[in-house]
C-alpha cells in the first residue's frame, strides 16, 4: 500500500482489481489520513469553508450541504465498494434510505413514468403513492417476477424502473438482467434497491444504472444510524440530477451519521457472512417444523426463485420470512414467546429482529396475517435457531 496516499487527496483505497470485497470495505475511502497519520478518520463539523484569496475553493470545499470531508469520505467508500473493478462510480449519501429514493423521483419530469414492484418496501411504495405520484409522474406497480407483465408496465416511455430483490419480507426473486434489458430498450433508468444484500448481489454486474441503499440497515449494521445512498455506474446523465438534489434538496446526513456507518462498513463483509450462515440454518430448521406452513428464503433450493437466485447472489442473506400454520393470532403468539430475537422493525443489525409485517402495513397490506419477517442477527446460529423452535413449541 501506498504510505503517500492520504484520504484527502484523490481516490483513497487499494487498487479495485487487486483485492477481495473484506478487504475493500475495510480499506474504503482511504485508511491513513493525510496530514496527521491518523488511521480511523476524523469527523469534520465544519459547515462552512475558507475560499483562497482569489475567491476559489482550491481545496474542493465551500459548504457542509453540498460537500463535507467526511461525507466525501463515506461517499468515496461507498463507490469503492459497491463499484468493483476499473469502477467509474459516484455516490450521493442521504439521511435515511427513503431520502435517497426521494432525490431519485425529484430527479423527475411531470409526465414521466415510474415502474415499481407491487411488492417492494412499503415505505417507498407509499412513497410513491402518497408523494411522487402528486407530482404529475405516473406510477406504476407490477408483480416483476413476471416478465411480460413487467415489459408491458414499462411500455416504451416509463423513465425510471425500480427493482428489489429478493422482495421484502415476501421474498419473491426478481431476474435483474431481464428486466435491465426490457428497461434499458425504453430508454428508462434501472435502480436496484439493493438495501437488504449489499455485497451478495452485484446490480451493477446485472445491469442496473444506480444502486440505492438505505445503509440505515446492514452497511451501518448497528441499529444506531439513518442514512441512504444512490450509487452511480457512472456520474454523468441520470446522476447528475440526483446529485443536484441532493445539494438543493438538502436531504444530508450529518458528519457523524456519515463516521457512523463507515465505521459499520468497515465489518459488512464479515457481518454479512455471519447474517447469512444464521439466516440458512434458521430457515431449514424452519422448514421441517410442523407448525411452519412455508419458509421465504431464496437460498433454500424448494423456493420458486432459487435458480435466478443462484445466478445472481452470491448467498441468501440474512433476511427470511414465514408464515406460522393459523392466523395472525398464532403468529403474533410466536413472536411472544422469543427469547433471543427481538419483536421490532428494520433489519441488518447484529442482533436478529422479528417483526409481524401485516401490522406495520396496515390494511392495504398484501403480506400474510400469519408472516413473521425475520432479520437474523450475528449471535451464535444455534441460538438463534433453538429460540425460535422452543417459540414454535409452545
Ligand atoms: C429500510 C428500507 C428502506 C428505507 O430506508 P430508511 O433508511 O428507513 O429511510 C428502503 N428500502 C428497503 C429495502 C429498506 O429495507
Amino acid at each position: 500500500m501506498d504510505s503517500e496516499r492520504g484520504r484527502t487527496g484523490q481516490g483513497g483505497g487499494p487498487s479495485h482489481a487487486a483485492v477481495g470485497p473484506s478487504t475493500r470495505c475495510v480499506h474504503a475511502g482511504g485508511l491513513v489520513e493525510a496530514g496527521t497519520g491518523a488511521v480511523a478518520p476524523s469527523i469534520c463539523l465544519s459547515t462552512t469553508f475558507e475560499r483562497d484569496a482569489d475567491g476559489g475553493f482550491s481545496r474542493g470545499y465551500t459548504y457542509a450541504r453540498s460537500n463535507n470531508p467526511t461525507r466525501a469520505l463515506l461517499e468515496r467508500g461507498l463507490c469503492e465498494v459497491e463499484g468493483g473493478a476499473g469502477s467509474r462510480a459516484a455516490c450521493a449519501a442521504f439521511g435515511s434510505g427513503l431520502a435517497a429514493a426521494a432525490a431519485v423521483h425529484q430527479a423527475l419530469r411531470a409526465g414521466d413514468r415510474v415502474v415499481a414492484p407491487l411488492d417492494g418496501y412499503w415505505g417507498t411504495a407509499s412513497q410513491l403513492r402518497a408523494m411522487v405520484s402528486r407530482w404529475g409522474i405516473e406510477v406504476v406497480f407490477v408483480d416483476m417476477t413476471d416478465l411480460d407483465a413487467t415489459r408491458a408496465a414499462i411500455g416504451s416511455r416509463a423513465s425510471v424502473v425500480w427493482v428489489e430483490t429478493p422482495s421484502n419480507p415476501l421474498m419473491a426473486v426478481v431476474d435483474v438482467a431481464a428486466v435491465a434489458a426490457m428497461a434499458h430498450a425504453a430508454g428508462a433508468v434501472l435502480v436496484v434497491d439493493n438495501t437488504a444484500f449489499p455485497l451478495i448481489q452485484k446490480p451493477f454486474e446485472l445491469g442496473a444504472d444506480l444502486v440505492m441503499y438505505s445503509t440505515t440497515k446492514y452497511f451501518g449494521g448497528h441499529s444506531d444510524v439513518l442514512g441512504g445512498a444512490v450509487i452511480a455506474k457512472e456520474a454523468e446523465g441520470f446522476f447528475a440530477r440526483v446529485r443536484e438534489a441532493q445539494n438543493l434538496g438538502g436531504g444530508v446526513p450529518s458528519p457523524f451519521d456519515c463516521w457512523l456507518t463507515l465505521r459499520g462498513m468497515r465489518t459488512l463483509a464479515l457481518r454479512m457472512r455471519a447474517h447469512g450462515e444464521g439466516a440458512l440454518a434458521l430457515a431449514e430448521a424452519l422448514q421441517r417444523h410442523a407448525r411452519v406452513e412455508r419458509v421465504n428464503y431464496a437460498w433454500l433450493p424448494g423456493h420458486p426463485g432459487h435458480a435466478v437466485a443462484r445466478r445472481q447472489m452470491s448467498g441468501g442473506g440474512g433476511l427470511l420470512s414465514f408464515c406460522v400454520r393459523g392466523g395472525r393470532a398464532e403468529a403474533m403468539a410466536v413472536a411472544a414467546r422469543l427469547r433471543v430475537a427481538t419483536r421490532a422493525t428494520s433489519l441488518g443489525g447484529v442482533e436478529t429482529l422479528v417483526e409481524h409485517r401485516a401490522s406495520i402495513e396496515g390494511a392495504a397490506t398484501r403480506c400474510p396475517e400469519n408472516l413473521l419477517r425475520v432479520s437474523v442477527g450475528i449471535e451464535d446460529a444455534a441460538d438463534v435457531v433453538a429460540d425460535f423452535l422452543s417459540a414454535l413449541d409452545g
